[in-house]
């Protein structure tokens, strides 16, 4: 009997699929997750209780407009909650975008070390991936105008950007917008967005306005609010967008228990500007920690570093398996072409010292 198993679209099965963070580690009972850049701090108690109260409604469907969700984002950052979109992550909102603004025989540039899902969704979408290099490890407007051609339909750029953790200054993303034609549509992933100076990224919402009609933010619930595990995102679009992406998402794709805990989580500004506080002094304690044997980390915008072991004379997979010894799983770079990093995410006060200890042991060959 001859087995013919249905054939995906050309160009699926050259996708790689997408490795996520390890959460667990043999012979470990507990580990010290710092692999998928949660939030330290995890939920508001408030985003719980909310997350809880839904328990006794999880048979009815969400709303599929997420009206009250919007409306408190909105309130939230002075936003029209007309222009934004809910999705199951900002995950879902990225790929929703690149298919129905790429597709075959259209070309969607992305940076260098971008996010690993903006080549993947693209890919998916069947558009052709044109990867702009970067210049130390930031994002290049140069390098991506000079990829414009004229089948070029989307650029995806994630700032700040995750792995690097370096951040592109809005003026040169506005040079970025004002050099693409006006048909390319230019997305802003602002998935760290909440850990920056100006938690509300007014620059980002400055440009999506300026622009018109061309130029979509993106957000997540996953990061500062800790509810990575809920999946949910928004988009802020111009309405031609928003009409867009309303007709081809899956009707409820925000659940009944993300949209209630979210709403909470936005209500708790003291829990949000608590995991601020706590982000900035521990990333700041962690970079000073890792300079002290020599190890300098890159971009510092999120909530994560990225630790140049290869730049100290050290291999990075030896530290990370040291580590790992310690029950302490970080995200090794060589899937991101950079096999000499390692990308920490910043954790409670304790599991920074852990990773401390861990690296001052590994540093001294005492691991
Ligand atoms: N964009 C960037 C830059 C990210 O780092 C991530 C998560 N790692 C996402 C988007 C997706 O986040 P989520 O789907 O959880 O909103």
């Amino acid at each position: 009997m001859t087995r013919m198993p249905p054939v995906p679209r050309p160009g699926i099965l050259e996708i790689a699929a997408y490795v996520g963070g390890e959460a667990k580690l043999g012979g470990h009972n507990r580990v010290i997750k710092l692999s998928s850049n949660e939030g330290a701090l995890g939920p508001s108690p408030l985003a719980v209780a909310a997350y809880e109260a839904e328990k006794g409604e999880i048979h009815r469907y969400p709303d599929g407009g997420a009206a009250e969700l919007r409306a408190a984002i909105g309130a939230a950052w002075g936003l029209d909650p007309e222009r934004i979109v809910c999705g199951a992550g900002s995950d879902d909102l990225l790929c929703l975008l690149a298919q129905a603004y790429g597709g075959p025989g259209t070309e969607t540039i992305v940076t260098e070390h971008a996010f690993a899902m903006h080549p993947i969704y693209a890919r998916y979408a069947g558009s052709t991936v044109v990867t702009a290099a970067e210049r130390g490890l930031t994002a290049d407007v140069d390098a991506m105008l000079a990829c414009v051609s004229p089948r070029t339909t989307l650029v995806l750029l994630a700032n700040p950007n995750n792995p690097t953790g370096t951040m592109l200054p809005w003026e040169e993303v506005r040079r970025l917008r004002r050099g693409l034609p006006e048909h390319v549509l230019l997305v802003l992933d602002a998935a760290y967005a909440e850990y920056l100076d100006d938690p509300r990224c007014s620059a980002a919402i400055e440009l999506v306005d300026e622009a018109g009609a061309n130029t979509v933010m993106t957000r997540t619930f996953s990061k500062i609010y800790g509810l990575g595990g809920l999946r949910l995102g928004w988009a802020y679009a111009p309405a031609a967008i928003v009409d867009v992406l309303n007709r081809i998402r899956s009707p409820f794709n925000a659940s009944r228990p993300a949209q209630a805990a979210a709403i909470a989580a936005l209500a708790d500004v003291r829990h949000v500007e608590a995991s601020r506080a706590h982000n900035a002094r521990w990333r700041r304690w962690l970079v000073e920690a890792l300079a002290a044997h020599g190890i300098p980390v890159h971009g510092t915008e999120g909530n994560f570093v990225l630790a140049d072991f290869a730049a100290a004379g050290r291999d990075a997979a030896a530290a990370d398996a040291a580590l790992r010894a310690r029950g302490i799983i970080v995200r090794p770079m060589g899937g991101y072409g950079l096999p000499g990093c390692l990308r920490i995410t910043i954790g409670t006060g304790e599991e920074m010292a852990a990773v401390a200890e861990a690296v001052a042991a590994f540093m001294s060959g005492t691991a």
